[in-house]
C-alpha cells in the first residue's frame, strides 16, 4: 500500500485565501485591521525565522503584524510591562509570546499575564482550562488545532476512531489529545516513560506524533491503513525530518503528513484564524 499524502501546504493556502477574503470584507465593513503582536526575547535564529514567517503570512492575508523584540537579558518586570501594554492596546487583537523563555523569566507569571481574549496560541491557564473542560469561549494552541483541521479538510473522520498521541507537551501533545477527545475519538497518550511504545502505536487508527526525535516511528510500528500525522521538526545534517520515518511508514499507512509541508504550514493558518476570531470577539464586546 502507498499512503495518501495529506498536503498541509495546499490546505493551509486554501485556508489563508478564505481568511484573506474574510479580512477584506471585515475591513470593508469599517472594522479595524486584525493585528497580531509577537513578543520575543533574544535573537535565537529559529525564533527569528519563525517570527518573519508569521509576519509574511499575516501581511499576505491583509492582517497587521507587530514585533516586540526584547533583549535576551530582559527582566520579568520588563516583559510583564510589554505584555500588559499589549493587553490594553485596542489596536492589538492577538499576542504570541515566543517560547522557550530565558532562565531568568518566570514562565507561569508572564504567560498568565497575557489577556486570555488575546491569547491566540492558547497558552494561558484560562484557555487551557476551557479546553480541558470542553466549554466556554477559548483559543486552542495553533499547532494541534492545525492537525485537527488538516484531518477535517482531508475528510478523515475522527469520531469513534482510536487516536494514539505520542508526546504530552503543553503546546502540542496534551492539547492535541484534548482536541481529539472533543472530536469524539478514543484517545491514548504515550510519552517517554511508556514501555513498548509500538504495542500502542500499532493499535492506532489515527497516530499523531509530537516528540522531536527524527524517525522514531517506523513502518513496523504502524497498522495497515492508519492515518499518520507527524508534528516533528528535526534538522539533521541540514535536512528537515519528521518524527516519522516517512518511507517505511508510507508503505503501510493509509494517509500520512509529509515533513516539511504537513502540519507545519497549518500552524500559521490556525494562527490567522484564531487572530481574526479574537478581533471579531473583542470588537463585538466593546
Ligand atoms: P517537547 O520536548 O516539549 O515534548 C516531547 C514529548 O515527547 C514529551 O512529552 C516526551 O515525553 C515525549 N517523548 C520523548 N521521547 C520519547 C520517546 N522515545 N517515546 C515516546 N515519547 C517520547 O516537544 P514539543 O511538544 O514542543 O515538540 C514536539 C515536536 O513537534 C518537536 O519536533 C517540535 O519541533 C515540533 N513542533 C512542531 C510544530 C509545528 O508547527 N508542526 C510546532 C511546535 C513543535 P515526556 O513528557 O515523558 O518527557
Amino acid at each position: 500500500m502507498t499512503a495518501r499524502i495529506l498536503d498541509g501546504r495546499a490546505i493551509a493556502r486554501q485556508i489563508t485565501d478564505e481568511i484573506s477574503a474574510e479580512v477584506r470584507a471585515y475591513l470593508a465593513a469599517g472594522r479595524p485591521q486584525p493585528m497580531l503582536a509577537v513578543v520575543r526575547l533574544g535573537q535565537e535564529p529559529s525564533s527569528v525565522r519563525y517570527a518573519r514567517q508569521i509576519e509574511k503570512v499575516f501581511l499576505g492575508a491583509g492582517m497587521g503584524f507587530r514585533l516586540e523584540a526584547l533583549p535576551e537579558t530582559a527582566t520579568n518586570d520588563e516583559l510583564l510591562r510589554v505584555l500588559v501594554d499589549l493587553g490594553t492596546d485596542q489596536t492589538v487583537h492577538g499576542i504570541l509570546l515566543q517560547l522557550p523563555l530565558p532562565p531568568q523569566i518566570s514562565r507561569d507569571l508572564v504567560v498568565d499575564s497575557i489577556i486570555p481574549a488575546k491569547d491566540v496560541d492558547g497558552i494561558t491557564a484560562l484557555n487551557q482550562g476551557h479546553l480541558f473542560a470542553g466549554r466556554g469561549h477559548y483559543y486552542a494552541p495553533a499547532t494541534p488545532l492545525g492537525g485537527i483541521e488538516l484531518l477535517r479538510r482531508s475528510a478523515i473522520g475522527i469520531a469513534g476512531k482510536h487516536a494514539v498521541v505520542v508526546g504530552r507537551s503543553e503546546i502540542v501533545g496534551r492539547p492535541l489529545a484534548l482536541l481529539l477527545l472533543r472530536e469524539n475519538a478514543t484517545v491514548t497518550i504515550c510519552h517517554s516513560r511508556t514501555p513498548e511504545l509500538a504495542s500502542y502505536t500499532r493499535q492506532a487508527d489515527i497516530l499523531a506524533v509530537a516528540v522531536g526525535r527524527a524517525g522514531l516511528i517506523t513502518g513496523d510500528m504502524v497498522a495497515q491503513g492508519a492515518v499518520v500525522v507527524d508534528f516533528g521538526v528535526n534538522v539533521i545534517d541540514g535536512r528537515l525530518l519528521g518524527d516519522v520515518d516517512f518511507d517505511s511508514v508510507a508503505a503501510v499507512a493509509g494517509a500520512i503528513t509529509p515533513v516539511p509541508g504537513g502540519t507545519g504550514p497549518m500552524t500559521n493558518a490556525m494562527l490567522l484564524a484564531n487572530t481574526l476570531a479574537a478581533a471579531r470577539f473583542q470588537e463585538a464586546s466593546r
